[in-house]
């Protein structure tokens, strides 16, 4: 068993929003494992259990060179007794990223795949090949997103979080935000902040809500427009905005997924976007282990 730490919630005093009567409060999932951190412990937490009841031996996966998700699973494969392989969108650079770095060190088999035959993660024929070259595995997803992540996520929301009135989350393949809507109760509204660029994301949850059957209780509303650029990208505001926050409330946000979320909240409550009396909890989905690799590659000093 992935064995979780006590998840904390801090509140964010500050005078701009307790001027307008609004509490904001942010879940320190970042918190909660030393390294399975974040909204990925709980998209893990069930596909390990059940790769140990199909007694496989072996975890794969698939990201990108920065990824929190190998990361994570790399470390939980390794504290759990698997064996993992992460197969990595893109050539080979080196020397490796701190990333890729300690996925190795914890035991992970990297296999870098070029961006076209990455395309095919999900194709039976291209699975089937990786059985092939690497020998029976369970599979997660990339971005750990599938029903068991799903039901993980679906346990971020605790009874004593019915007092919030608003929750807001990151999305990037969306399992987070979907696990936060089947929790929400009628009273709460979710704010999903998407880390992509396009309009797609609203359909794209959509369907993902009809597919895995999830009726959400409360309102949602998808925040298309605090991607900076799309997956990725930032700009000196988001910079500034992440040093700002370490200073004023001493917790680092990474510049792909969180900081952009905290951003969009502070910016939605400077424009009146909740009414008097709102109780606003912030999920820290993690991430901190990429901050590393961003200042590595666009030579910034975030603060870790
Ligand atoms: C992976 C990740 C997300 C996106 O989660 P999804 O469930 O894929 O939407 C958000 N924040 C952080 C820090 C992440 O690592």
């Amino acid at each position: 068993m992935l064995i979780p730490n006590e998840i904390l919630i801090q509140e964010l005093k500050y005078p701009l929003w307790k001027d307008k009567g609004i509490h904001l409060a942010i879940k320190r999932l970042d918190q909660v494992h030393s390294l399975a951190s974040g909204n990925k412990f709980f998209k893990l937490k069930y596909n390990i259990e059940q790769a140990k009841k199909e007694g496989k031996k072996t975890l794969l996966t698939f990201g990108g060179a920065f990824s929190n998700h190998i990361y994570a699973t790399s470390a939980a494969a390794d504290s759990e007794g698997f064996e993992s392989i992460g197969i990595i969108r893109g050539e080979e650079t080196l020397p490796l990223n701190p990333t890729l770095r300690s996925a190795i060190a914890r035991g992970m088999k990297i296999h870098f795949v070029d961006r076209e035959t990455y395309r095919k993660k999900n194709d039976p024929v291209f699975q089937k090949q990786l059985t092939a070259d690497f020998g029976d595995f369970y599979l997660i997803p990339e971005g750990g997103t599938n029903i068991l992540a799903i039901k993980g996520t679906s346990e971020i929301l605790q009874e004593s979080d019915q007092i919030f009135t608003h929750i807001g989350t990151s999305i990037g393949t969306g399992g987070t935000f979907l696990g936060l809507a089947a929790s929400i109760n009628a009273d709460q509204k979710l704010l999903g902040f998407s880390a992509l660029k396009g309009e797609f994301i609203h359909s794209e949850i959509n369907s993902k809500l009809q597919d895995f059957l999830i009726l959400p209780k409360g309102h949602f509303a998808i925040m298309d427009n605090y991607h900076f650029g799309g997956y990725g990208k930032y700009n000196e505001g988001l910079l500034n905005f992440i040093r700002w926050f370490y200073d004023e409330f001493g917790i680092s946000l990474d510049p792909v997924y969180t900081g952009k979320m905290m951003m969009g909240l502070v910016d939605l409550i400077k424009k009146d976007y909740f009414p008097e009396g709102s109780n606003i909890l912030a999920i820290h989905t993690g991430g901190l282990q990429g901050i590393a690799g961003f200042n590595h590659r666009f030579g910034l000093s975030l603060p870790l």
